[in-house]
């Protein structure tokens, strides 16, 4: 972690890279204002008319030349982004002269920004804390409208105020147990140990809970490896296509054309998925198509979900009890393709009873896009469980958050246990204060200052 010198007044380019209609350049920190003031000359000052986008020029004071007609605007401490004074300068989306604006305002005394730097100051002045700071990033990075609006939840708080009751509710705990270690007559009587065994249970369910939204909120980040495999000709490419809503592996007649591995980006519901396309499997001496026959076995082990395309007009063939070697410890969804040539899945259900493999079924027609959207809500269903409901409006979709979540848990777990098995209470209050900790890091506090202020509370109402 690099050290940051918070005094320095910070500024960079806000809008991405590339030409644009509009282009912003941000500063940020005490001298905002007036190397804002030195930069934007308007008919009204920005000192004078906070909030406001004022018309008027940049200029290069040194070069004594305009740089191009814009609009900018002041927010003033502590009402803007960062908390501090913030100047943004609206100009022409051109690379060139957003730089320039950038040169001169360093010149003026400020200092590039490193990345992540304004968020950083809005966390460090409380405008922001760092799970809301981390639903910005991912709002930005969002590629669905899911993504997006799971992000938008979180920067707006969702995980912080569900986090604030169970935070409360241990430090409320903590200081049961604070006073009893401090206080002889507050030891705990079997009773109240028992209650608060109860509570710490109830603490720890609550807390599991919201770790365990991770398993499909890890899907809605990083989506979901899907790949199709079977033998030449089921109508693999066509799936994939029709899948994707789009044309684009190339589907024909010859037997064995898809010879690499094709790879596109969908949602399916509303979970990215990154689709593979694969060359048929099939038992061959052709050296190039073996080649590919390798490259779909690969697929298919890196692959989260496998769907099992074979053609219900063909029938079983021997080829694909090959396949089906290679889908036993795998999730997988046989897909009997050509629905409309042959409306039957049943000789298929056999065959994998058969040979012993358990995985779902479904029947389609790539052509007709019959069954599809059966096919969507299994490979969802087998995704993330029959639980997931898009409805929901959140989850926890971040790694950090869901090991900190977990460790807050085991750490309830273990307090529990103590308390339980009679330890003094000592010995459950170490683990208490790691759960609490492991729950601060989420919104980035320490947490262990305030447990200090309440126990001082409660001595001097209750003592
Ligand atoms: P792949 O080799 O498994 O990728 O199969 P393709 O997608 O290239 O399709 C092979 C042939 O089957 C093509 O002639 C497709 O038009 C045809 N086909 C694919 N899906 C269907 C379907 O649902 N119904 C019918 N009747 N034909 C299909
Ligand atoms: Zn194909």
């Amino acid at each position: 972690m690099p050290t940051y010198d918070w005094q320095d007044t910070i500024v960079a380019i806000a809008t991405p890279p590339g030409h644009g209609g509009i282009g912003i350049v941000r500063l940020s920190g005490e001298r905002a204002l007036d190397i804002g003031a030195t930069l934007f000359r308007g008919r009204r000052t920005l000192a004078r008319h906070p909030f406001r986008l004022l018309r008027g020029t940049f200029l290069d004071i040194t070069a004594d030349e305009t740089i191009d007609d814009g609009l900018a605007v002041y927010f003033p401490t502590p009402r803007s982004f960062t908390g501090e004074d913030v100047v943004e300068l609206h100009a022409h989306g051109s690379p060139v002269v957003l730089r320039r604006l950038v040169a001169c305002a360093m010149r003026e005394g400020a200092r590039a920004a490193r990345p992540g730097e304004f968020t950083l100051r809005a966390v460090r002045h409380g405008r922001l804390d760092l799970a809301q700071a981390e639903g910005l990033r991912d709002l930005i990075h969002a590629q669905t409208t899911y993504q997006a609006r799971l992000a938008a939840q979180q920067m707006r708080g969702a995980l912080s105020t569900r986090l604030q009751p169970l935070k409360e509710q241990l430090l409320t705990t903590i200081v049961h147990l604070e006073s009893a270690v401090e206080f002889v007559e507050e030891q705990l009587d079997t009773h109240s140990r028992a209650t608060l065994v109860e509570e710490l249970s109830h603490l720890e369910t609550q807390v599991r809970q919201l770790a365990a939204t991770y398993r499909a909120g890890r899907l809605i980040r990083e989506g979901l490896a899907l790949a199709i495999v079977g033998r030449p000709n089921v109508g693999k490419s066509s799936l994939f296509n029709a899948l994707l809503d789009a044309d684009r592996a190339i589907v024909t007649d010859v037997a064995g054309t898809t010879r690499d591995t094709l790879q596109e980006v969908a949602t399916i519901g509303e979970l990215p998925v990154r689709l593979m396309d694969t060359a048929g499997i099939r038992d061959t001496s052709d050296i190039v198509e073996r080649m590919g026959v390798e490259r779909s076995y690969r697929a298919l082990a890196d692959a989260d979900i496998v769907l099992f395309v074979v053609d219900a007009a063909a029938g079983p063939h021997p080829d694909e009890r090959q396949v089906i070697g290679h889908l036993r410890q795998r999730q997988a969804i046989c897909v009997v393709n050509k629905l409309d040539l042959m409306p039957s899945v049943v000789p298929f259900e056999l065959f994998l009873q058969e040979h012993d493999l358990t995985c779902p079924v479904v029947g389609v027609s790539a052509h007709t896009r019959a069954g599809l959207a059966e096919l969507k809500a299994t490979i969802q269903q087998v995704a993330v469980g029959s639980s997931f409901d898009t409805s929901q409006d959140w989850l926890v979709t971040d790694a950090r958050h869901a090991a900190a979540l977990t460790a807050a848990a085991e750490a309830l777990g273990c307090a529990r246990e103590l308390l339980a098995e009679g330890h003094s209470e000592e010995v459950p209050l170490a683990e208490l204060h790691r759960a609490l900790h492991a729950l601060g890091d989420i919104t980035g506090e320490t947490g262990i200052e305030e447990v200090f202020d309440r126990i001082f509370a409660t001595f001097c109402i209750g003592k």
